[in-house]
């Protein structure tokens, strides 16, 4: 890899992810991870949520890991390879980006602890969307991380923006030119529109959707499901916005065989229960049990959807939901005063990427809350995320109707 002498030799280099990004017709966003003592490039990734199946067919399905930005990529590939690779404490690298982190990517980076240093600003969607280094979405600790260990490279006139940040990143005060800044700002501008109807608009309403249970033992769809999660079809809730005490045992059973004592169930318009999983924070600080579970099923329905055999791709199109048709259901909901909340609404915003069809209660639920927190801290925190999230996805999150299923698991805890 090669190695960098300038905060303008790194937004080149991102930029360029970008236009990898472009050219793949996703979110036209990219990033690296460089060695602050060293200026070395350790690695550079682009945005992944629409990707065409390699190797196959003339029509693909796009929409492939909501979750496949490149910040977060970065931070996962950071902990696969932090040891085999020696590499120094993320706090001794910085994650240079064409674009201000979302809600998700912010999250991401700093539960894991890396500099950040940003060329373009998302007003919309980006953390730092009012441009004033304030965070307001983030929690007040949380807030403070970020204005220690961030930074907003100048850019020279005709734009005209000062340094904004600490001296924690990478080239902190450099500036960067106008050519490059408009760039990582308008090659994103250009995309995200196409990108987030891709992915909010893929997938049969519910009213044209097949019950997934009446699929035969041989369906692919059907092992595809039991392959992820074995719980996946085993139960069937009355309303899939008010699960009972059904969905205990797969929640508890869940998470007792992960890491974290937590697990995330999703369930379709018809009441299955699709996925259910646990974290895998023992890989990845940042592999929280939505993550996964988002994640999983996404990747899961693009492989379908792009199956070889024209009768599986039908298949799953006919039977597999877009989540913001299902209901997810967290065993605990994430802690208000964690970055990995933050992560996690921002992931539930990414995998909607878009409006959701309101209804009530919210297809965003929770059995438990952690210690020490309530619901209207829970609230808050998804109030004042940016404004994509409040004002086109809503994040709202809420906890489970039934008493039953309350107690179920609190039996079971
Ligand atoms: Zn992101």
């Amino acid at each position: 890899m090669s190695t960098l002498n300038s905060a303008q030799e790194a937004v080149d280099t991102v930029a360029n992810q970008a236009i990898y990004a472009a050219l793949q017709q996703t979110f036209a966003v990219g990033g690296a991870i460089i060695n602050n003592a060293s200026g070395e490039v350790i690695a550079a990734l682009h945005n992944n949520v629409l990707m065409p199946f390699p190797g196959g067919g003339t029509t693909y399905f796009l929409p492939h890991d909501p979750t496949a930005h490149g910040e977060r990529q970065l931070v996962d590939w950071y902990f696969e390879n932090a040891q085999p690779l020696n590499l120094p404490p993320p706090n001794q690298l910085t994650v240079v980006t064409t674009l201000d982190p979302c809600a998700m990517c912010a999250g991401s980076l700093l539960t894991a602890g890396f500099n950040v240093a940003v060329s373009a600003i998302d007003d919309y969607a980006g953390i730092n969307y009012n441009s004033q280094f304030t965070f307001p979405s983030l929690p007040p600790q949380v807030r403070q991380q970020a204005q220690n260990t961030w930074g907003y490279y100048a850019i020279a006139a005709p734009v005209s923006r000062a340094w904004q940040g600490s001296n924690s990143p990478v080239f902190a005060g450099q500036t960067i030119d106008s050519a490059a800044y408009f760039l990582t700002s308008s090659i994103f501008s250009a995309s995200v529109n196409t990108v987030r109807e891709a992915s909010n608009n893929s997938g049969l309403p519910p009213d044209q959707l097949q019950n997934p249970a009446n699929l035969p033992a041989n369906s692919k769809v059907r092992q595809a499901l039991t392959a992820l999660s074995p719980f996946a079809l085993t139960v069937q809730s009355a309303n899939p916005r008010d699960p009972g005490a059904e969905l205990a045992p797969p929640l508890l059973k869940t998470a007792q065989q992960s890491p974290v004592f937590n697990s995330v169930a999703l369930i379709d318009p018809f009441g299955n229960l699709l996925v259910c999983l646990g974290g895998a924070e023992n890989q990845s600080p940042i592999r929280t049990a939505f993550m996964e579970t988002t994640r999983n099923y996404a990747v899961m329905r693009w492989t379908l959807m792009n199956d070889p055999d024209p009768a599986v791709r039908a298949e799953a199109g006919q039977y597999l939901t877009h989540p913001k048709y299902g209901t997810f259901v967290f065993l605990y909901a994430p802690d208000p005063t964690t970055p990995q909340a933050v992560m996690t609404f921002g992931a539930y915003g990414s995998t909607m990427e878009g409006a959701v069809p309101q209804s009530y209660p919210s297809n965003l639920q929770y059995v438990l809350l952690p210690g020490n927190t309530t619901a209207q801290a829970l609230s808050e925190l998804a109030q004042n995320l940016p404004p994509f999230y409040t004002q086109s996805v809503q994040v709202a999150p809420a906890q489970v109707l039934s008493q039953d299923l309350i107690n179920a698991v609190k039996n079971g805890v």
